[in-house]
């Protein structure tokens, strides 16, 4: 994927167009990142993934969450107690399909990530629910 705005070290807030994401992201993450759409549960990569390692908005590749903060979810997507920074995401309301959540975007790039619910473990009792496509992971060097 040819994106020059994915940078893992880059902290500064992207303002790119949808159009612009269109031309730059495979067709499956514009859907989750750009247009909100959920991956089927049970078929992303990280679901049931537990090695050591950090995870990347794959739209920008802002640090999002640490495997640390991964736990083993029945939900069947990637779940997480805690973003690496508290700053790593913002959180907005979404009122749609007649249910009130709360979504989960990357702070550096504005894109969709999942949504958050109050029924994880502690020490935050917060559940991060995330889609498989809108994270990139890099397993700790020496791990696999
Ligand atoms: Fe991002």
């Amino acid at each position: 994927m040819n994106n020059p705005y994915y940078s893992r070290t880059d902290t500064h807030t992207l303002h790119v167009t949808n159009a612009e994401w269109k031309k730059i992201l495979p067709p499956e993450l514009y859907a989750v990142a750009r247009e909100n759409a959920t991956e089927r549960a049970f078929t992303g990569k990280y679901w049931d993934a537990d090695a050591k390692g950090t995870y990347y908005c794959a739209v920008c590749g802002n640090p999002l969450f640490r495997s640390d903060a991964k736990f083993a979810s029945t939900c069947g997507w990637p779940s997480f107690f805690e973003p690496t920074r508290a700053n790593s995401v913002l959180y907005k309301e979404d009122n749609s399909y007649g249910m009130h959540r709360t979504e989960v975007i990357c702070a550096r790039c504005g894109s969709h990530l999942g949504h958050i619910f109050d029924d994880g473990p502690p020490p935050t009792h917060k559940r991060y629910c995330m889609n498989s496509v809108s994270l990139d992971f890099e397993p700790d060097s020496g791990a696999r």
